[in-house]
């Protein structure tokens, strides 16, 4: 029996992986206007990282990370995130002290034991973005319009924007008790979860997807009411400079993310078009994260996207590059020549293709429309002996005369 990939982990395969590297080399440009530099994490690190920020009575760290113990008894995990690993570096490398702003990006696989889905997969991929050492409401502002930006430039406008605020240290506890007074007398409508979290992570509650836990916040207080002044100020300008930079979004006071970093700015792309998977990014402030995993009290903000979900967005289109020439080759001589003349048009940069084998001229331009070439070459006896070959265009069928030289074909490619 042959053996399979792990439940949950994806080839990505050629055909699909063109998408990829487009989606990619996109956010690559985009960050790159505002200013992003990219940083690589490992995959891996100590378990405590994780349960530290991420929180130790969230979904990730409750049921899905990959923890193991290694050969020497050190407990480690694969990444559920990015954000974590990337502060952790921030830290460990006093990334602040040459320059007190930093603008992170980074892409790559995450690791959840989740179940396997359309859109969920226990292997996935992040492409992520951070600002460090601003607390200025700018900085969320110019965060959520680079994200629109670079969904707008991927084609992607249907997700939605929602933005939401989960106030801070001076706010949220007064909140948490209003809401669990709330709920109280409505406990037995709540789901197993969310009645188990009802002490210690109250607010999963209004994000819950059952029905019964959807009935029973319905007329829940709204973090969005309870704000202090601070909190509430910070809101009112992040609104106010996205609408200076024309970025639309909508207010979502149920949203709560799903890690207890988050302070203040929570947000979301969500999508109508892939089902209950309908995050496409999410991310928000995370003001204490860095001094609570031992850095200096520091600001910072980010999102993550998820790679497999804008890949199903964009499904349908076609980013697969085809070669540019192939070039036709009948008779014992020509496959030489074919052959040298390829190498020489590869090496000043056309893409070429040839077949190799010296198969029928029928098989060949088989090959050469299934590789769906721009253009045939066919060099045959007489070819050889005049020096002069037929360019033909496939999509028009219109014929042009070459010699049988690298810059002169070039350069009609080119053209
Ligand atoms: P969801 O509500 O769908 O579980 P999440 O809140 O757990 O998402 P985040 O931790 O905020 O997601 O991660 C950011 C993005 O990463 C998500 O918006 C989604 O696009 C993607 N993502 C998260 N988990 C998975 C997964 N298991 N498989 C594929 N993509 C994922
Ligand atoms: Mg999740």
């Amino acid at each position: 029996m042959a053996i399979t990939a792990i439940k949950g982990f994806n080839d990505i395969l050629p055909g699909e992986v063109e998408k990829w590297q487009h989606i990619e080399a996109t956010a690559r440009r985009v960050f790159g206007l505002y200013g992003f530099d990219e940083i690589r994490v490992p995959i891996m690190e100590k378990t405590e990282l994780f349960a530290r920020s991420i929180g130790d009575v969230t979904d990730i760290v409750e049921k899905e990370m990959y923890s193991f113990v290694d050969k020497g008894e050190n407990r480690v995990t694969l990444r559920p995130e990015g954000t974590a690993g990337v502060m952790r570096s921030l830290i460990e490398n006093k990334l602040y002290v040459a320059d007190a702003v930093s603008k992170l990006y980074y892409m790559g696989p995450m690791f959840r034991y989740e179940r396997p889905q359309k859109g969920r997969y226990r292997q996935f991929h992040q492409i992520g973005a951070e600002i460090t050492g601003v607390a200025d409401p700018k900085v969320d502002a110019q965060v959520l319009t680079m994200l629109r930006h670079l969904f707008d430039e991927l084609g992607i406008t249907e997700p939605a924007l929602e933005i939401n605020s989960l106030g801070c240290q001076e706010c949220r506890p007064a909140y948490r008790g209003l809401l669990k007074d709330f709920l109280r007398s409505r406990l037995a409508e709540l789901c197993d979860d969310c009645r188990r979290r009802f002490d210690t992570n109250p607010l999963r509650a209004l994000d819950c997807k059952a029905t019964g836990c959807k009935e029973a916040t319905a007329g829940a207080p709204a973090m969005l009411d309870h704000l202090c002044g601070q909190c509430d100020e910070h809101f009112s300008a992040t609104k106010h400079f996205l609408d200076l930079a024309g970025t639309g979004y909508r207010l979502n006071s149920r949203m709560v993310r799903g890690l207890d970093y988050y302070t203040r700015t929570t947000f979301e792309l969500v999508t109508g078009l892939l089902g209950s998977q309908s995050a496409v990014a999410a991310g928000g402030r995370y003001d204490g994260l860095i001094s609570d995993l031992g850095g200096p009290s520091m600001p910072g903000i980010g999102f993550a996207m998820g790679v497999e979900r804008l890949a199903l967005l964009l499904e349908g289109e076609r980013f697969r590059v085809s070669p540019d020439l192939f070039i036709v080759a009948i008779g014992g001589d020509a496959h030489p020549a074919a052959f040298r003349l390829m190498c020489e048009l590869q090496r000043v940069g056309v893409a070429v293709e040839m077949d190799y084998e010296g198969k029928s001229l029928k098989s060949q331009m088989r090959r050469a429309d299934k590789l769906s070439c721009r253009y045939t070459l066919i060099i045959g006896e007489s070819e050889l002996a005049s020096g002069r070959a037929p360019l033909k265009e496939m999509a028009t069928g219109s014929q042009v005369e070459l010699p049988l030289d690298a810059a002169a074909i070039s350069k009609t490619l080119g053209s």
